[in-house]
């Protein structure tokens, strides 16, 4: 297991990259604790594959260094980093049996055969491929063979960290939530350094202790589960994280008072916004209260969602949602207040001021 430590990392996939948008990586600079379990979280396109390759060594970056436990490994290949990598589609070998598909990292090792043998029996075990073991991997189907490649990438517990890019895709909902229970059952045994690359929250909320957001070809922040709920620090993790996202409303700030149209909003902090820059207040739809009091919403529609309902409304003439009780009675004249305590401020769609 290894500490990973990514120093100024720059990434552009063209030769001589001129501005900033010729970087598929702007400038990643972050340490990853060694046995931390990390979910690398962000739409489609946003650099979350070109950062996995770069750690594990497939893709040499533009600029800057890689160190695992304080060792320089920049110009390391994947096998000299010791890493096992998950791709989103199979990688295994058709002629071969599942059995020996499952054996071949630790044989590449020269692991005894009666370790290989208890290892890939625990991986037949856990992938559910037990009876499946003495077939050729080539007559198995897309979410059979990805398993073979997750269970390859398991086998070894001598490895620096594990990397999986999106590594349930082709792989059935049912199956998906046991195979992630999987996962994070044998990190917490083992306590490999895990980083896991998907772009559906739920998937990364449930696997990670760290949740790592990316956005535009950078990391907008790191936190748990919890700090990326309640202290978004950029506006793009507010509306990615949360369902439905945090409403970002343009204020105006003076001193501890929010403007949003002709609304007045007491905060309990005051902000410090330098003039000139674009200012926002974000607020979740879990903690505006709706009822008879504060200050006046149109309700626009009601969608009743099980356990509770979200209530679409204009506020100063801006769209927002609300989070209500299944039973909770929406009034003819209605009314919200926000919880002072959940209200972020933000200046150019980062977070400035507040409890941190
Ligand atoms: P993600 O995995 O988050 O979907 P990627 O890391 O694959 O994102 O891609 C980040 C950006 O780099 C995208 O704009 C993508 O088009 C570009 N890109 C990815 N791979 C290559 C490549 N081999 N050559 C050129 N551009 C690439
Ligand atoms: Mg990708």
């Amino acid at each position: 297991m290894a500490r990973i430590n990514l120093e100024h990392i720059r990434h552009a996939y063209g030769a001589k990259p001129k501005s900033e948008s010729d970087y598929a990586l702007k400038e990643v600079h972050h340490e990853w604790n060694d046995g931390g379990a990390y979910a690398l979280l962000g739409p489609s396109g946003c650099g979350k594959t070109t950062l996995l390759n770069i750690i594990s060594g497939l893709i040499n970056p533009s600029e800057g260094r890689i160190l695992f436990d304080g060792t320089d490994v920049t110009h390391l290949t994947t096998q000299q980093r010791n890493i096992a990598q998950v791709f989103q589609f199979p990688v295994i070998y058709d002629t071969m049996t599942v059995y020996d598909n499952l054996a071949f990292p630790l044989r590449n090792r020269r692991v005894p055969e009666t370790e290989v043998d208890r290892r890939v029996k625990e991986i037949l075990e856990m992938t559910g491929l037990v009876s499946w073991a003495k077939k050729t991997a080539r007559g198995l189907t897309a979410d059979q063979k990805q398993k073979i490649s997750l269970g390859r990438g398991l086998v070894r517990s001598d490895v620096s960290a594990i990397l999986f890019d999106e590594p349930l895709t082709v792989i059935d909902p049912e199956m998906k939530w046991v195979l992630r229970s999987q996962i994070k059952r044998l990190h917490k045994q083992f306590g490999f350094t895990m980083v896991y690359v998907t772009h559906d929250q739920t998937e990364a909320l449930t696997f990670a202790d760290k949740v790592v957001v990316m956005y535009d070809g950078q990391i907008v922040q790191i936190g748990t589960p919890a700090e990326l709920f309640e202290r978004p620090r950029h506006t793009f993790v507010g509306y990615f994280i949360g369902s439905p996202g945090m409403n970002v409303l343009p204020a105006e700030i003076a001193g501890s008072t929010a403007s949003i149209g002709d609304q007045r909003i007491a905060l309990d902090f005051r902000p410090e916004v330098k003039a000139g820059t674009k200012t926002e207040l974000g607020i979740r739809p879990e903690f505006i209260s709706l009822g008879r009091e504060g200050m006046p919403v149109a309700v626009t529609k009601v969608e009743d969602i099980g356990r509770h309902k979200v209530v679409r409304a204009r506020f100063a003439d801006r769209p927002i949602s609300i989070i209500v009780d299944e039973d909770g009675e929406i009034p003819a004249e209605p009314r919200v207040t926000f919880d002072p305590k959940a209200i972020n401020i933000y200046a150019d769609s980062w977070r400035v001021g507040g409890e941190a």
